[in-house]
């Protein structure tokens, strides 16, 4: 069996639900790309356990020879899926691109088996596609480490969901056109940017919260329509206060909350996020809000840097901590920096990388996830060293000027020495290009001590 598998560049996916037999059929054409060294002629691909292929062609709809089987994982032999194996016409040279159609159906029971959290079924209740249980095919070859690898691959999307009238089909791109009703059946349509790693769709009876001119929107189910609204306050005034301290977004920048049943996981992605129903109707979590949002300010960071995790993490919570300064007070803002700071201490303790390594280094270390904490405390040091307003004007000139165009830590100190006209090299040396911040935290400073470090 040929071990590797090609990118997906484009999925062009069509599923009709049937809630009632908690089943789909699905159309799917896959775009993918050899990026191997030699030529390929099979492309791996991975369903659902229980969801069989009926019939493969390619781009000109010539059919195609497939098999599939039901194999275990060799690195996970708890998970089961089906392996498919497409075998091209011709070989497809390293570089070149082939497309492949694929006709399939069954039932989705989920894979609570392998990972506790994904319960994901279909059914009138809640219907959830997602990559875990690969109710959309994966181009990977049929292991763990097949399956992770092919999370690197970027594509874009087009997804067409039919559903029972009655039902909103949500995915994890934007809506392509209002929804379609006929027949007792609506097709909802949506496509996803071209650096997309996963798709998601959701389908339910949702109640959908819409704010078009801020481009904010909930979809709640309808027993919780109440908490749903209060969500989408939270969402308002976390975007209202942003416009107000930063000024006007940009980009277009949007943000869809989707609720998922209890127990399914939460989790991210672009422009979504997809909540558990506690977490919906819990207002202590209502911060966690503020941080989403505040994402669609986030900067763009070039690409060296990215993965730092400062320009996203970092800034997002502290953004988050701004606004519960805002809404709740200085009182609940300095508790939750020092909660930052309690979770830097945490993570400290098991990874002594988050005190040796500085921020400038994360990228290369993969240890963004200290951004988080150390990341935001850097800018609430640089909050105080500045003063108040013209921290305000440095960062939101930082933002406008970067909204687009990359910025890496050299152009973050230059655009805020330009606006504030600071020389900030001693505190850039203390928290970004060195460890000196480490010790100061570590040691439990304060903010006024820490600023006034020398
Ligand atoms: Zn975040």
């Amino acid at each position: 069996m040929q071990s590797t598998a090609p990118a997906v560049e484009h999925y062009k996916l069509h599923f009709a639900i049937d809630p009632k037999s908690h089943s789909l059929s699905a159309e799917a054409d896959l775009g993918v790309r050899n990026t191997e060294t030699q030529a390929i002629t099979l492309v791996p691909v991975l369903l659902y356990r229980l969801m069989d292929v009926s019939a493969a062609s390619d781009g000109a709809g010539h059919p195609l020879r497939f098999t599939q089987k039901v194999v275990k994982f060799p690195d996970e032999p708890t998970w089961q899926v089906n392996a498919v194996e497409v075998m091209l016409a011709k070989p497809l040279p390293p570089g070149q691109t082939a497309s492949v159609h694929l006709t399939y159906a069954g039932p989705l029971f989920g894979y609570p088996e392998v990972m506790q959290y994904v319960r994901d079924t279909i059914s009138e209740q809640y219907s959830l596609i997602r990559a875990e249980t690969m109710a959309y095919p994966i181009v990977a070859a049929p292991s763990i480490a097949g399956w992770r690898q092919s999370f690197k691959n970027k594509f874009d999307f087009e997804i067409e969901t039919k559903v029972p009238a009655g039902f909103t089909a949500v995915c994890s791109g934007k809506d392509a056109g209002e929804a379609q009703t006929r027949e007792g059946t609506s097709t909802f349509r949506c496509i996803g940017d071209a650096e997309s790693a996963q798709i998601s769709v959701a389908v339910a009876k949702f109640r959908v919260l819409d704010d078009p001119e801020r481009n904010l929107r909930v979809d709640v189910l309808e027993a919780d329509a109440e908490a749903g609204t209060q969500v989408m306050a939270d969402m308002r005034r976390a975007l209202d206060f942003y416009r107000s301290y930063f000024g006007e977004m940009r980009r277009a920048g949007s943000l869809t909350l989707v609720e998922i049943p209890d127990g399914w996981g939460s989790y991210g992605a672009p422009g979504h996020i997809f909540q558990s129903a506690a977490a919906f109707k819990d207002r202590s979590r209502a911060s966690e809000l503020y941080h989403e949002v505040g994402h669609i300010w986030n900067a763009r960071a070039s690409e060296g840097v990215q993965r730092a995790r400062y320009f996203d993490e970092a800034f997002a919570s502290y953004f988050e901590a701004l606004a519960v300064r805002k809404f709740e007070g200085p009182e609940a803002f300095r508790a939750l920096m020092e909660s930052y700071r309690q979770t830097y201490l945490d993570r400290v303790a098991r990874d002594a990388r988050g005190r040796t390594v500085p921020i400038a280094g994360y990228a290369k270390e993969e240890i963004g996830v200290f951004s988080y904490t150390k990341g935001a405390w850097s800018l609430y040091v640089l909050h105080q060293l500045l003063g108040e307003e013209p921290f305000r004007r440095a960062i939101s000139d930082f933002l406008a000027a970067y909204s687009d165009k990359p910025a890496g830590f050299d152009d973050f100190r230059h655009a805020i020495e330009k606006s504030s006209g600071r020389d900030v090299g001693h505190w850039f040396e203390q928290w970004i290009t060195g460890t000196d911040a480490s010790t100061m935290l570590i040691d439990g400073k304060s903010v006024e001590e820490m600023a006034g470090a020398r």
